[in-house]
């Protein structure tokens, strides 16, 4: 057992709080010292096993051996920036844009989501002429000044945009699945009046298209669609933000717009791209591109580097060679029904919410007893115990996210399903 099981002071604690500072924040009660990971599974320092329900960036699995031997091959042959010719860049570029539907043509590379969504805004007021955004009540967007103050999850500490409104993200109230368009294209309009009050033409509806920090609103699909013409109709862009949503995360589909049948005209990806290591992007239309460069160059030292590309052209081969999409269908769809089988039995889930291999499971409050986010907390340590990881999300702190490597496989599933039954047993 280690030092912190046992719940005696640890030095890394301390060194951390006293090198990194207090921005910095851990998951779990008794924080984790994870050091190797391997498919869908992460080991601690005294070589205990997890099962990994949580981390997205590792799409195709912890240090998958395609990837990391790309990543490899390629440090040891060159790595520097976009400024020479390469043909890494081009054939990354080809394969991934084949992925997109025909009028999304050009890509730009970035290191983070945050640069994507930034960068993202960048060409969405050069191509409008306009500046105003339309975010969720609880979205997230990223890091940069320009993106934390578009991302309201970050708290009431961190001030929204004087051009940004807020549109509250679908609701488990809102009951027939008809008026779930309906009434966010029209949360959508008041946004846009809202903003012509103040003298704010919209360059944009900024949206995570499966509205995970939102506590994940994926249904109906097609619900997107009055919204976007909203906007359009208004002279601003659908840009989607597919950190959370991309690369297969849906299995349906490699990204989350196509789920709600539409083409945006920016997409933003990042987490996914490099299975853990730092590459993201812009993805759009050639013609919306255009007005930033007409404006000034684009250059970012690390983003597009050939290690990076080689990386990103590893995970594109290895969700298509491995036949992820269709796993994380039927893996997901076990998932969700187990899940739903759970809430059948224990009063604390009140909502079930899926998309292939993200699920959120909503807790309710305890009659007389815990809060519903202090209950998904506990229950999240419980997970822990059982050597199952999972997160917290939703603006009240009270879902468990679950979203594993897309190699996750039935029998992991099982797993997690019954740590979870047992959780919910010991947290009634
Ligand atoms: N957009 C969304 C929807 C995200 O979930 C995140 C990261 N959690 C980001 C953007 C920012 O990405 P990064 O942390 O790579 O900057």
């Amino acid at each position: 057992m280690s030092a912190r099981d046992k719940g005696r002071a640890d030095p890394l604690l301390e060194r951390r709080a006293r090198l990194l500072g207090p921005a910095y924040r851990l998951f779990y009660s008794r924080p984790l010292h994870i050091v190797k990971g391997e498919g869908t599974r992460l080991y601690d320092a005294d070589g205990v096993e997890y099962l990994d329900a949580y981390n997205n960036v590792a799409c195709v699995g912890h240090c998958h051996p395609r990837v990391v031997e790309a990543l490899t091959r390629q440090a040891a042959t060159l790595n520097t920036h976009t400024r020479y010719l390469g043909t890494g860049i081009l054939d990354y570029a080809e394969q991934l844009l084949a992925t997109f539907p025909p009028p999304l043509d050009q890509v730009m590379l970035t290191c983070s989501g945050s640069e994507a969504n930034d960068l993202a805004c960048r060409l969405a007021c050069a191509a409008t002429g306009a500046s105003g955004f339309i975010v969720t009540g609880a979205a997230y967007h990223g890091v940069t000044a320009t993106v934390a103050a578009l991302s309201p999850s970050l708290g009431p500490g961190v001030a929204l945009s004087r051009c940004a409104r807020t549109v509250p993200a679908p609701s488990a109230r809102w009951q027939a699945s008809a008026e779930v368009g309906e009434r966010f294209g029209a949360s959508v309009r008041e946004a846009i009046a809202a903003l012509a009050a103040d003298g704010i033409r919209p360059a944009a509806l900024l949206v995570d298209t499966l509205f995970a920090s939102d506590g994940l609103r994926p249904d109906p699909p097609g619900f997107l669609g009055p919204a976007v013409a909203a906007i359009r109709d208004a002279g601003g862009l659908f840009i989607a933000d597919e950190v959370q949503a991309g690369f297969g995360r849906t299995g349906s589909e490699m990204w989350g717009f196509a789920r709600h049948g539409l083409i945006p005209d920016l997409v933003t990806l990042g987490k996914p791209m490099g299975n853990g290591h730092p590459i993201a992007g812009v993805v759009g239309r050639s013609s919306v591109l255009a007005a930033l460069a007409e404006r000034t160059r684009y250059f970012n030292t690390f983003g597009g580097n050939p290690v990076s590309c080689a990386v990103g052209a590893a995970v594109l081969d290895v969700i298509r060679d491995e036949g992820l999409l269709a796993n994380v269908l039927a893996v997901g769809a076990s998932l969700a029904a187990g899940l739903r089988t759970l809430q059948a039995r224990h009063q604390a889930i009140v909502d079930v919410r899926a998309a292939g291999l993200f699920a959120a499971v909503e807790i309710g409050a305890a009659p007389a007893g815990p809060s519903a986010s202090e209950r998904a907390r506990g229950l999240v340590d419980a997970l822990r115990d059982r050597r199952v990881l999972v997160g917290l999300s939703g603006p009240d702190d009270d879902v468990l996210k679950i979203r594993p490597p897309l190699v996750f496989t039935s029998a992991d599933a099982d797993i997690l399903l019954s740590a979870l039954d047992e959780a919910l047993i010991e947290v009634a």
